[in-house]
């Protein structure tokens, strides 16, 4: 591609979250002091028990929400809200029923005005997922994996500097799955932009990352932070897979014994 992926630094600097509980008048530390440096070039997965606040920090990093203390900022630049340098994709996609497929990916391009000189890069996006066939249909007339990947397309259609996967594979068949995640993966090395991926797959996390961040609930925290060394990541079966798995599964086992 002839432009190249802009290189940026994300960081969160003691960041808490806290939601207030509407049945209760307690508090949910959804967050607590988290402290996390991420760049363009890392595949980040982040894995963790239900309510650890895996979404929030995705959120947060999108610009939906904002930290109640501390701060997150790319570049040093706080986040002040939603940008398309921050693409996020959602478990369950989350396409324009009444749009086809293409309309579907040029979205974002046409209301910023750029549908005209981009058309080849729609094309070639079409082709990149494997849905240049299917064009002109309409999301409900799409499987499940053919549309998480329209969803995909969409984001990335505008080069994200950081692209957010909340459980972006979760609803998919094992098989699908397998497939969809060789696929992001070719993406992002592509431009091998900063990608934050969610996901309670400890498989997935080792097999797509090159660094598993590990979280647990009550409050929210970091309890590992583990690099992958990805030459022996693409074989599930390798020695070294199979330790990072027992680490990992390790480490939200035990950080679940003391609640
Ligand atoms: P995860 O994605 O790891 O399952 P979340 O980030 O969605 O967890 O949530 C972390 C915690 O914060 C949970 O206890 C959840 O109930 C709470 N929470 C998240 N968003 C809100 C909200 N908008 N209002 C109240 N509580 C929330
Ligand atoms: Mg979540």
């Amino acid at each position: 591609m002839a432009d190249k992926q802009k290189q940026v630094v994300l960081r969160l600097e003691q960041v808490s979250k806290s939601f207030a509980k509407v049945e209760t008048d307690g508090v949910t530390h959804a967050l607590n002091r988290i402290n996390l440096q991420m760049e363009s070039g890392e595949f980040i997965s982040l894995v963790g028990p239900s309510g650890c606040g895996k979404s929030t920090i995705l959120r947060l990093v999108a610009g939906l929400i904002g930290p109640t203390t501390g701060k997150v900022t790319v570049d040093g630049q706080e986040i002040g809200g939603p940008s398309p340098q921050r693409g996020m994709v959602f478990q369950k996609p989350t396409l324009f029923p009444w749009l086809t497929v293409e309309k579907n990916i040029a979205f974002s391009l046409k209301i910023q005005g750029k549908l005209q000189k981009n058309q080849e890069k729609i094309d070639r996006m079409l082709r990149v997922i494997g849905l240049e066939a299917f064009r002109n249909d309409y999301p409900g007339q799409l499987s499940g994996g053919m549309a998480q990947r329209v969803a995909l397309a969409r984001s990335l259609i505008n080069q994200p500097e950081i692209l957010l996967l909340d459980e972006p594979l979760g609803a998919l068949d094992a098989f699908t799955r397998m497939n969809m995640q060789d696929e992001i993966l070719s993406m992002w090395r592509e431009r091998r932009q900063l990608a934050v991926m969610v996901t309670h797959d400890v498989d997935e996390a080792i097999y797509m990352g090159t660094r598993v961040i590990v979280m647990d609930a009550n409050p929210g925290r970091v309890v590992a932070d583990l690099a992958i060394d990805r030459e022996h990541a693409g074989d599930r079966s390798s020695p070294q897979f199979v330790e990072y798995r027992n680490h990992i599964l390790n480490r939200l086992h035990f950080a679940g014994n003391h609640v």
